[in-house]
């Protein structure tokens, strides 16, 4: 029997066996995701603005894949858990929602990145999606689509509060509110909603993030009384993103837009850690091992020699490379050289007779693996090629020396967020507790494949 550091899948049936026999066979790691991690998650942040009676409503931002969860599990989960709103940066992600089922009656969708010039606005109208209109071209281009279908567009006007990114300038303000107003009046676009994005997770401890989130929030509500005041007033503001939702509730609004907290995962590994918050990481990436092997000392592992063995060991392929989406910049070095310094690479959980050990990316990561250099000789350890190990999962405390993205985040000198997002859909997405989580009708929606 094989090593196993994951923990063990709660299949909901043989056929749900079957298919991570079958998911094995067709790659050799896989991403797990808990649909009741999920729907829980979005339940504490239901909670956190109220619950279902609040006027404050909570969209589940499934942009990107779901941060790389997969689209419409993940949105489907966060139904389940009480969000009444998904969003989308990109648009045809909003119009995939609709189209695998999630109709107009079932919740709002907002989208907000395009290019004005050529944005299916009539497919997005047409669908009942909100838009967001934050430059004066994408407004006329917004119009000009409503126009044409006959049916008014619901707009979310982007005010820039401060992020420096998308939305209306308090200066450019004026020749917005002029168009909209004159829009409104002529039935071709709806005034929906006023919004804006903060720049800095809320860090407590960091004066200077606390001060420019509070200006932030004041420019906020000054462009809302420009709106007022124009004879447009917004009906639905919304501000807060994860961060916020979990402990700014003076900014709630109507509608806050969770991201990283539906996934399990604080904005910032500084806030604490994902259970301080009462969430829970839903996604464990799993491998299996190739190639294991005995090598001698002073042997150089992987491009570049970066690492030397410093005793006679083995080592353990893990079938997953910086075309998986695992950073190369969570390579591993021992010794200093024309291009690197020694630091430890990503984690990886590995079962061992002794019990679980984490060991470290030994070298370059490379396209499609990289090497575990595991400190001692494999038949000892009793780890061989097939065993399962774990890159990151939900954490469960010290003692069970496990991984989680934010560990990969920090070896890879970056932020969970961009750990899932990079990874590949070349790795199966398979799902846990999904009859458990979705009516049957939702559950159907899901490629049989991928249900556990
Ligand atoms: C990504 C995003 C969010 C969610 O942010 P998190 O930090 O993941 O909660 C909210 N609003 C907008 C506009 C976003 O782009």
């Amino acid at each position: 029997m094989s090593m196993n550091a994951a923990p063990d899948i709660d299949f909901s049936s043989e056929q749900g066996k079957a298919n991570y026999e079958a998911a094995r066979r067709q790659y050799p790691a896989q991403a797990i995701v808990d649909l009741r991690a999920l729907r829980d998650n979005m339940r504490h942040l239901v909670d956190m603005v109220g619950g279902s009676d609040s006027p404050t409503a909570v969209m589940g931002v499934v942009k990107a894949d779901a941060y790389g969860h997969g689209l419409l599990p993940a949105a489907l989960a966060a139904l389940a858990g009480g969000a009444t709103w998904l969003g989308t940066a990109q648009s045809h992600e909003a119009l995939l929602l609709r189209r695998l089922g999630i109709g107009a009656d079932r919740c709002r969708i907002l989208t907000w990145v395009y290019n004005g010039t050529a944005a299916p606005f009539d497919e997005l109208i047409d669908n009942d999606i909100d838009v967001s209109v934050g430059s004066l071209p994408g407004i006329d281009a917004v119009a000009a689509a409503a126009r044409e279908l006959g049916k008014p567009a619901r707009v979310h006007v982007k005010v820039d509060s401060g992020f420096g990114r998308n939305g209306f300038t308090p200066e450019g303000f004026e020749a917005a509110l002029a168009k909209l107003v004159a829009l409104g009046k002529e039935g071709t676009i709806e005034i929906v909603g006023q919004w804006s994005h903060l720049a800095v997770a809320d860090s407590p401890d960091v004066p200077e993030f606390v001060a420019s989130t509070q200006r932030q929030i004041d420019n906020f509500n000054e462009f809302t009384k420009r709106m007022e005041q124009a004879g447009i007033p917004p009906k639905i503001r919304h501000l807060a993103n994860t961060a916020a939702t979990l402990d700014r509730p003076e900014i709630h609004f109507d509608l806050t837009r969770p991201g990283i907290g539906l996934y399990g995962y604080e904005p910032d590994p500084a806030m604490g850690t994902p259970s301080k918050y009462g969430l829970k990481p839903a996604m464990r990436l799993v491998a299996q091992l190739g190639t294991v092997k005995g090598v001698e000392v002073g042997h150089g592992i992987s491009y570049g020699r970066t690492y030397l063995t410093e005793e006679g060991t083995s080592t353990a392929i893990v079938p997953l490379g910086y075309a998986d989406g695992i950073h190369r910049s969570a390579s591993g070095f021992n010794i200093d050289g024309a291009k690197h310094v020694s630091k430890p690479g990503g984690p990886v959980r590995v079962m061992t007779k002794q019990g679980p050990k984490v060991f470290h990316v030994s070298g370059r990561v490379c396209m499609d693996q990289f090497i575990l250099d595991l400190h001692g000789s494999a038949a000892e350890l009793g780890v061989a090629e097939g065993d399962t190990v774990l890159l990151f999962g939900p954490g469960r405390g010290e003692e069970f020396g496990e991984p989680t993205a934010d560990d990969w985040a920090r070896a890879a000198g970056t932020i969970s967020y961009e750990v899932f997002t990079c990874l590949r859909n070349r790795i199966p997405r398979l799902y846990e507790h999904a009859p458990e989580v979705l009516d049957a009708s939702d559950l159907a929606k899901l490629d049989p494949a991928s249900v556990l």
